[in-house]
């Protein structure tokens, strides 16, 4: 349900949440139960609002600098499980700092299990190509993914563009923590179709998007305090024909509670993984 796979250190960590990771593995073994009794001879799947197909299989990706990864890690996980149905694998190494290359990254083929990986890693001083590439060849054309905040600040310090083109968009820096309106460009789009008008964040960072790419779709925008101009905050991106979302809210733990931003991280989830948000739930004989 909610598989970790994690470095020695973060285990220790991990210990204190357990409970919490317990009750909701039993919750949801509760839930299927209850439905086989109800499903006779079918067997299906727990009923989410999002998604009640065969299990998605994510790989979230987390780490490094400036943020609270074991919470956020949490909250988007058993967040999304509520609306969704998808098995979590956790990969959260490489320390604190700025800098890291983590063994994941080491085998050409590491997204090939997943249905989508969840970047959410903050490596801004990593700059090796090789290594870089070695991710984002695993994207273009494979693995889709969903890209959160401080990827985009990720392999900053990278002369190449892999990576830059990978996330759809060019950030280098945030405007001050804020409450921030969020402006939705493109209603139609399953991923922001849940987005309330007039929603304004928790306290969180506005990145300043410098470049778009040419196959990013802005789906949302918020102003700057600073000079009043929009900067994407919501977008797609076809990478060599994969899916990715991203956005580049997520710095603080009040913006994982929030039921907005965890809506908009399922729906990106499916969206990347090609399915259909609130299809009829499927069964299998
Ligand atoms: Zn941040």
């Amino acid at each position: 349900m909610f598989d970790l796979v994690t470095h020695p250190h973060t285990m220790t960590k991990l210990r204190s949440l357990f409970p919490l990771f317990l009750i909701l593995t039993l919750g949801v073994g509760f839930g299927l139960a209850q439905n086989q009794k109800k499903g006779k001879k079918k067997k299906s799947y727990p009923k989410k609002e999002y998604y009640s197909g065969a299990p998605i299989k994510a790989l979230i990706v987390t780490g490094g600098c400036c943020h609270n990864y074991l919470y956020q890690t949490f909250a988007l996980g058993s967040g999304v499980q509520k609306v969704v149905n998808v098995d979590f694998e956790v990969v959260n190494v490489g320390g604190r700092g700025t800098e890291a290359m983590i063994d994941l990254y080491n085998k050409v083929d590491w997204a090939e299990p997943y249905d989508v990986v969840i970047h959410n890693e903050c490596f801004a001083n990593t700059a090796e190509p090789e290594y870089i590439r070695r991710i984002t060849e695993a994207h273009r054309g494979g693995t889709p993914a969903v890209v959160v905040h401080c990827a985009m600040h990720s392999y900053r310090a990278a002369e190449i563009d892999d990576w830059r083109e990978f996330l759809g968009v060019t950030s280098r820096r945030h405007d001050h923590q804020s409450n921030y309106p969020v402006k939705v460009t493109k209603p139609e789009h399953p991923v922001v179709a849940d987005i309330p008008p007039g929603w304004v964040t928790p306290k969180d960072e506005l990145y300043i998007i410098e470049k778009l790419w040419p196959n990013t779709t802005v789906l949302a925008t918020s102003p700057s305090e600073k000079d009043g101009k929009d900067h994407p905050v919501i977008w797609v991106n076809e990478f060599g024909g994969t899916r990715v979302a991203g956005t580049t809210y997520g710095h603080s733990d009040e913006m994982f509670g929030d039921e907005n931003f965890i809506r908009l991280l399922a729906r990106s989830i499916l969206w990347a993984a090609g399915k259909e948000i609130g299809a009829p739930v499927e069964s299998t004989e």
